[in-house]
């Protein structure tokens, strides 16, 4: 059983096991597709770094292109948006 809940500070996580000692690790978000995940060096996984939005993305196939999460989200609802318009307008 292990219990993990976000620390207080943003960009932290903190693992608390029954028996052990609780430990902190760093956490990253994707500043694309708002992912997170912990920063192990050595990991062998290969994160992104976006100077568009200067912050880290998670080196997902679809994040290595510069589609900022909000950005993806505004998108989607303009679309829904012009969709309606266009039930409206019957056309
Ligand atoms: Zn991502
Ligand atoms: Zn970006």
């Amino acid at each position: 059983m292990s219990a993990y809940r976000m620390g207080r500070a943003a960009g932290s996580m903190t693992i608390v096991e029954p028996g052990r000692a609780t430990i902190e690790k760093d956490t990253l978000q994707c500043v694309h597709c708002a992912r997170h995940w912990t920063a192990e060096p050595g990991s062998g996984r290969q994160r992104g770094w976006c100077a568009m939005c200067s912050g880290p993305h998670c080196g997902g196939p679809a994040c290595w292109e510069c589609i900022p999460f909000m950005k993806k989200i505004e998108e989607q609802e303009r679309r829904e948006r012009l969709a309606a318009a266009m039930r409206l307008v019957g056309a």
